[in-house]
């Protein structure tokens, strides 16, 4: 097969998210195949397209989503996580695969037009979300919730365990290299000691991402406490549970001592700020803590009922802005510290050769117009601040996901 090159012309701009970070100037890009071959000067390719008026920057990484409840947007705001649960579990319940198969193309699209270009997802029904990854180009991490409401409930458990691993062999059956499949359980409120567990070995089993809730709410902390004697992440830990492969959402109520747990295990941290923040879950997951013990800290906007939105561009300013705020502190995640989050940082968690625009990486690249109101003025040292305070999805015009022109 003929490997298809295109070049990007002369870009205004390359954020290149690379080890130095640098920003390159009236630089060419060379896509060879899915990958990015070469950066420099007069590259040759079988496509040409001019970037002169455009800053490139790595494709955005949504660490924390579930993109199948896109129908629900505006049906359950202004109340709190268990009220917000209870309202939407039946909805959910009513939800046939082909409506979640059409709320994910619709948050697919919002994403891909908003510049972001991979996400980790936890729903079910989750093969239909894969097939609307397939078509629309998006790169995807894709796991199937495993909570229940009722712990007793032995027989939708055990149907939930057995749609686990049939998406597991679905994904692999597509053999489509931009879907990874995953395994989900939900939370510890949602799972039992013995769902935790075996949602940990089915994980190991396929050598798969383990994405989990923990330490969403006080409410999680204080039934935690009354019901195990433990801290959410002392529990999780005491069972067994923690390890490099868990992506842990939200991690808002935790100690230092519960951090240097996290570290020790390798777990990966999805910082979820504007959910958080709309849920009134008061624990702010504490950036600074995690960055002293070594933690890596992604970005994710969470589910359209509790954000209300997947532009991630929104949710790095949010995210900056609530850690300045919690700390009294202005220096507190600085610009660069999250666009490394919401790129570099959800890559490696994912385990994904992406997240930077360097000669070898994965091409999700994203191209932002550099004459756009919301850039200006538009200056070289300016670049990673309008991107992270001032921009927002409304920037982007083209995106690229594995070479491939999406949007
Ligand atoms: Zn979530």
């Amino acid at each position: 097969m003929i490997c298809m090159k295109t070049v990007l012309k002369n870009c205004k701009f390359i954020v290149t998210q690379n080890k130095k970070r640098e920003i390159l100037t009236n630089h060419d890009i060379l896509i060879s195949g899915n990958k990015i071959e070469k950066i420099g000067g007069n590259l040759k390719g079988d496509q040409i397209i001019d970037c002169s008026q455009n800053i490139v920057m790595p494709g955005l990484i949504n660490l924390h989503t579930h993109v199948g409840m896109h129908l629900l947007r505006g049906y359950a705001d202004d109340m709190k996580l268990d009220t917000w649960l209870k309202k939407l579990w039946p909805e959910e319940d009513k939800l046939t695969a082909d409506q979640i198969y059409v709320a994910a193309t619709m948050g697919i699209n919002e994403m891909l037009r908003t510049g972001t270009t991979c996400f980790n997802d936890m729903y079910f029904e989750e093969n239909r979300i894969a097939d609307a990854v397939k078509e629309l180009g998006i790169r995807a991490v894709l796991s199937r919730g495993l909570g229940v409401e009722d712990l007793a409930d032995k027989k939708r458990i055990a149907k939930k365990f057995i749609k686990a691993e049939n998406l597991i062999k679905y994904i692999k059956n597509m053999k489509c290299s931009r879907i990874t499949p995953a395994v989900g359980p939900h939370a510890i409120y949602t799972c039992s000691k013995d769902m935790l567990l075996k949602g940990c070995k089915l994980a190991k089993k396929y050598k798969v991402i383990n994405h989990v809730h923990i330490a969403e709410t006080r409410k999680e902390l204080a039934d935690s406490l009354k019901n195990t004697g433990k801290r959410p992440v002392e529990y999780l830990d005491s069972i067994g549970f923690l390890d490099k492969n868990v992506i842990a959402a939200h991690c808002g109520w935790v100690t230092k001592g519960e951090i240097r747990t996290l570290a020790k295990r390798g777990v990966k941290v999805a910082h979820c700020p504007s959910s958080n923040m709309k849920l009134a879950t008061g624990g702010i997951m504490p950036l600074k803590e995690m960055q002293e013990a070594g933690v890596l800290v992604g970005l994710g906007t969470d589910s359209v009922v509790s954000n209300n939105s997947l532009d991630m561009f929104s949710e790095m300013k949010i995210c900056a802005l609530v850690q300045k705020q919690n700390y009294w502190n202005p220096t507190v995640a600085p610009a660069q510290t999250v666009l490394d989050m919401a790129t570099i940082n959800g890559a490696k968690a994912l385990g994904l050769n992406a997240g930077s625009i360097e000669p070898g990486k994965l091409a999700d690249i994203v191209l932002l117009d550099a004459n756009h109101y919301l850039l200006q003025p538009l200056k070289k040292d300016r670049i990673i601040s309008h991107l992270v305070y001032s921009a927002n999805g409304s920037c982007v015009q083209k995106v690229f996901v594995d070479g491939k022109q999406v949007i």
